[in-house]
């Protein structure tokens, strides 16, 4: 199997395959094809082969969609990275994947350049430094596009990881193949679709339609940071039809502009629980919003819920996918009955090999049923699902996640601190907040000392937002933190 947009060039040279949503310029197939063909020619000439690990830490943009197609032909495995993590974090993400080779453009050259290590730099923006590489000063070589099998991998993706260290997903040509034929079963993709991301692509949702763009023929709309407002009026003028958003981005979408673009036949909505009072606004509002549960480990989402489910069972996720077989475990690590609560476990093609360069995690990963997702859940008599929470305290803010052991560590870090807790506090913006509690080691501690310290340590939707002070940590007899202590703590600073 060569790369899929070979495959599509083939079949629809004509058709739209990306818009820049700000300009509305706008690439064919073949004309994509062809500056993916110039990209992989220029990677090539630079030393980047079939089964090299490529790291990608660029903003979305053109040249990232460019990037993505590009390591598919080269038979690369790709290792996206977020753009707005530091250079320490970078630099871990690197180390864990083995990358061979790192791409930036100007906003991150400063940080890929020190998060590479030995590793060559290559800038798709003129660099500002002797250590990157220019994309474009390299001449093409002519490419073959690789031919791949099923279970080659082809993306290595992050999740936070539960002990606060990153751990990478590997996900195989069949884990995005599948996942991608599963959803457009459930959701009818096809190339009359129009899809607008709005997600950044080192996230799975979006990747995943950048990635399947040419397998179903659909336009990509590239919309690369989201605003409200803004992003509302893009789906109006480029009629798109789907769209796949955190909750938080369509609760906002919905208060600047009321309602969506008629347009739109699929809002796809996951990563974080939807309240019930956001399904109702969707509801009044007739935006075909469609909940859904998934995580990277599962290459995208793997239970989805149409319109008029969602609406009449509020919470829930809908039914598995094509392929995906759910088993919910209780805490003896056998399946309960229908209707109770216990942790997920998920099965099928979608389903990660394992963590990359981890086995001791893949194994624990796993049970005779499948992976543990690390979530609690339910399936009511009907068969549909319902997320209740993390089986962890993981906190989700605005869609992003964060490990709250993280972020004590860098606290704890600090010369002035004694000791600190993290936990989610409600929020309804951003479904949850991150609230430190925080104990001084000093009087010279300050509130501004502290939250400066955090950023310059920490990527920005990680920082503590809610900060307060106390002599000692409200703590169980045993030693343990009291979360929820310490969350009423907060909640009281909070309002
Ligand atoms: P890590 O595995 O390191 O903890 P992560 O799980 O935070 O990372 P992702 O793979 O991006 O990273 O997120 C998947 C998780 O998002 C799911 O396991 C689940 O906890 C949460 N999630 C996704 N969709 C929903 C939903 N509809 N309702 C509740 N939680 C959801
Ligand atoms: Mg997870």
């Amino acid at each position: 199997m060569r790369d899929w947009l070979s495959h599509r060039v083939r079949a629809s040279p004509n058709a739209t395959a990306l818009i820049l949503a700000s300009t509305g310029e706008s690439w064919t197939f073949a004309e994509l094809d062809s500056m993916v063909e110039e990209t992989a020619g220029r990677l090539a000439a630079l030393g980047v082969e079939s089964g090299d690990h490529l790291g990608v830490v660029t903003e979305t943009r053109v040249a990232s969609v460019r990037l993505l197609h590009a390591a598919m032909r080269l038979g690369v495995t790709l290792v996206p990275m977020g753009d707005s993590l530091t250079a320490g974090e970078l630099r871990s993400q690197a180390e864990t994947a083995d990358v061979t080779a790192v791409v930036c453009g100007s906003a991150t050259e400063g940080r890929a350049v020190e998060a590479a290590g030995d590793a060559p730099v290559v800038s798709v923006d003129p660099p500002a430094t002797d250590e990157a590489t220019a994309l474009e000063d390299a001449s093409p070589e002519s490419v073959e596009p690789a031919s791949r099998e099923l279970d080659d991998p082809q993306l290595l993706l992050f999740t936070s990881g539960t002990t606060g260290d990153p751990k990478a997903v590997t996900l195989t040509i069949r884990n995005l193949l599948s996942s991608a034929v599963a959803s457009a079963f459930r959701l009818g993709f096809d190339p009359a679709d129009r899809w607008l991301v709005a997600l950044s692509l080192h996230h799975m949702g979006g990747i995943a339609p950048v990635l399947r763009m040419p397998l179903y023929g659909m336009t990509v709309v590239l919309r690369p940071e989201f605003r409200a407002g803004p992003t509302a009026d893009d789906i109006e003028r480029h009629e798109v039809t789907a769209v796949s958003l955190v909750p938080t981005m369509l609760r906002r979408m919905l208060e600047k502009r009321g309602t969506l673009s008629e347009s739109l036949r699929v809002v796809l909505l996951g990563g974080a629980p939807a309240s019930s009072e956001l399904i109702a606004r969707c509801r009044n509002y007739s935006v075909p919003v469609y909940p859904t549960y998934g995580m990277t480990e599962t290459a995208s989402q793997i239970a989805t819920a149409r319109p008029k489910e969602a609406f009449r069972n509020v919470g829930t996720v809908g039914r598995p996918l094509y392929w995906t077989d759910l088993t919910v475990v209780g805490e003896s690590g056998t399946p309960v009955e229908r209707g109770e609560t216990g942790e997920l476990v998920v099965s099928g093609p979608t389903v990660t090999p394992g963590y990359y360069g981890d086995s001791e995690a893949t194994a624990e990963a796993f049970c005779e049923y499948g992976l543990k997702t690390g979530d609690a859940g339910y399936l009511d008599a009907e068969g549909r699902l319902y997320v209740l929470n993390r089986v962890d305290d993981r906190i989700i803010t605005g869609g992003e996640n964060v490990e709250p052991g993280e972020v004590v560590d860098v606290l704890r870090s600090h010369p002035e601190v004694r000791d600190a807790a993290v936990v989610g506090v409600p929020d309804p913006e951003w479904g949850e907040r991150v609230g430190a509690l925080v104990v001084p080691g000093s009087e010279e501690v300050t509130r501004d000392g502290v939250e400066e310290y955090a950023r310059e340590r920490l990527a920005g939707f990680k920082l503590p937002r809610i900060v307060a002070f106390a002599d000692e940590l409200p703590r169980t007899v045993s030693g343990t933190v009291k979360r929820d202590a310490v969350r009423e703590r907060l909640e009281a600073v909070a309002e």
